[in-house]
């Protein structure tokens, strides 16, 4: 199952790795044919190459869209070298055998996702560079296929160590890789037209994503998993750098999203934001003048839970901010950026993981969200509702306050983020007490309020810090039992999206009790 390398079609618009990984298959005895592009970078360090023309007997045409679209391409890819009339075609029609394809495609995700214009994102779509890959892969019995300068390295070692062959199992694994491609690569085209049809949901959807880290085990550890990236590009953990720690695992992973999702939301320009998450709740969101300040108000309201949390900043992450989180055990922070000396600061905890994003995620970006059922998935677009795009309407007799409006945005765009049934009830730009992911939602407001009073208690407070504060709750009161229970913890202002059908109960029981309420018309769940 070994097969000796003699020729190589190398074709790559991405030139990383392209001359060391080439001089070292001249080394080893193996003939370089290559396209334009690619033959001219090879000649110019001085190596010796074929244009694929020679293979062909036909020149590139139509701007490169058709060059390697040929027989004596394809042929000398896909002939099955021990057939007698795969080899007598190959002699009646001079066809050479390509035993290494090395290709990468036409930037199309790159070209896309710099807002090119449709003509330049069409030309970009590889229609050679995918034939042959996919007739290589399929003739994997003989033919070596990398399509990654990833792989270079490795495959190039084997190489050297074999004296120029591959194994069928190397071979097998790299085909598995270049389907993979193809089919991400096309999946990403596809996207691009559904898209800019319109289409919210297409007749057919293909997900891809590229492994970004083998996980030692999924959400428990009989279960095994894998970090794939999309390529999407939103600023968030998939594309973080993570600038020390232990390796992230799969729960680390699914709450850093969730909180630097959360702190998104908050305008860096404004405000400091910090969240602290907990198997994807925040169990402490607040703002300030600074991130230390944030820090400390989020870590008030639910000292207990933050530990072992993970801690999302909105601006750049400062040794002020840095010195307060590392005295509570975290397992990851995340921020768009962080000073050297807060860098240092965290150096000092080995194992707690610092990802640094370089930006904010745009809370407002269109994009689509995936969950899995059995036997297919669920797509919609991204909750990209932002509370202050909303027309919010006073419905009580008591208008609320400044401070109280205030509060009330701050709790609703963090009730966004929280598994529903969701009451947050929040104070001075902090939230005080978090409900999350109740099957009933009076159910939330009690336990918000009871982990209020639990945070006072600890704090060595007289009175719930619910007192006093705002409610924000994800979906509509369906009866007024829900807003009674947050008046009892001491709530003067309600933010609720409306529309049930005992509205009008609800709003009288808020006048009976004074309290002020706003309608947002739009609704939070998150499940
Ligand atoms: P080069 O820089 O060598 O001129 O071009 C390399 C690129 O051309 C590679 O990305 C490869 O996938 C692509 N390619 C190779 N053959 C063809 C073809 O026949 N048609 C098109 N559209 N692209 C090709």
């Amino acid at each position: 199952d070994r097969v000796k390398l003699r020729r190589a079609l190398i074709s790559v618009s991405d030139k990383t790795g392209l001359i060391d990984f080439a001089k070292g298959l001249g080394e080893l005895g193996v003939e370089l044919v290559s396209t334009g592009g690619t033959a001219k970078a090879l000649a110019e360090a001085g190596l010796s190459v074929r244009d694929v023309s020679d293979l062909t007997g036909f020149p590139e045409i139509m701007d490169g869209r058709v060059k390697t679209l040929h027989p004596g391409v394809h042929g000398g890819l896909l002939a099955i070298r021990d057939d007698a009339a795969h080899a007598a075609a190959m002699r009646q029609h001079a066809i050479a055998a390509i035993d290494l394809l090395v290709v990468n495609l036409y930037p199309f995700e790159a070209t896309r996702a710099s807002g090119a214009s449709p003509e330049t994102i069409v030309e970009n779509i590889d229609i050679g560079g995918p034939a042959m890959i996919r007739a290589g892969a399929k003739n994997h019995g003989y033919v070596t296929v990398v399509v990654d300068p990833a792989d270079y390295a490795a495959v190039l070692a084997g190489l050297r160590a074999t004296g120029g062959e591959t194994s069928l199992d190397e071979r097998r694994q790299l085909a598995a890789r270049a389907f993979a491609r193809t089919a991400a690569y096309d999946a990403a085209v596809s996207g691009w037209f559904a898209e800019s049809l319109g289409e919210t949901a297409p007749r057919r959807v293909a997900i891809a994503g590229e492994l970004a880290e083998e996980l030692r085990y999924g959400e428990n550890p009989h279960q095994s998993a894998g970090f794939y990236r999309t390529g999407e590009g939103r600023p968030g953990v998939a594309t973080a750098r993570q600038v020390q720690g232990k390796a992230l695992s799969y729960n680390n992973i699914n709450d850093t999203d969730a909180a630097f999702e959360l702190v998104a939301e908050f305008d860096p320009a404004r405000t400091a934001a910090v969240a602290i998450i907990k198997h994807a709740n925040p169990c402490g969101v607040a703002e300030a003048g600074d991130l230390a300040g944030a820090y400390h108000a989020a870590l008030a309201c639910d000292p207990v839970s933050a530990f072992g949390g993970i801690v999302a900043l909105n601006r750049r992450l400062d040794a002020a901010a840095a010195g307060e989180i590392v005295k509570v055990f975290t397992e990851v922070i995340i921020a768009p950026e962080a000073d050297d000396e807060a860098i240092a600061i965290v150096a000092k905890k080995k194992n707690l993981r610092l990802l640094l994003t370089g930006g904010l995620p745009d809370p407002r970006a269109a994009g689509r969200t995936f969950r899995s059922v059995a036997g297919g998935f669920l797509m919609q677009s991204r909750d990209a509702g932002v509370v202050e795009d909303l027309d919010l309407k006073v419905v009580t007799k008591r208008a609320p306050n400044e401070a109280e409006l205030a509060d009330m945005r701050f709790a609703f765009r963090v009730a966004k983020h929280v598994k529903s049934n969701t009451i947050v009830y929040a104070k001075g730009g902090a939230t005080v007490g978090i409900g999350a992911g109740q099957m009933s939602r009076v159910d939330s407001a009690r336990i918000a309020a009871r982990k209020a009073e639990d945070a006072a208690q600890a704090a060595g407070a007289d009175r719930s810090a619910t007192i006093g504060s705002v409610v924000a709750s994800d979906a509509f009161f369906p009866f007024a039992d829900g807003l009674l229970s947050a008046v009892e913890a001491g709530a003067t202002a309600v933010i609720q999206p409306g529309g049930s059908m005992r509205d009008d109960e609800v709003i009288a029981a808020a006048d009976a009790h004074g309290i002020a309420m706003v309608l947002t018309g739009m609704r939070h769940f998150r499940h």
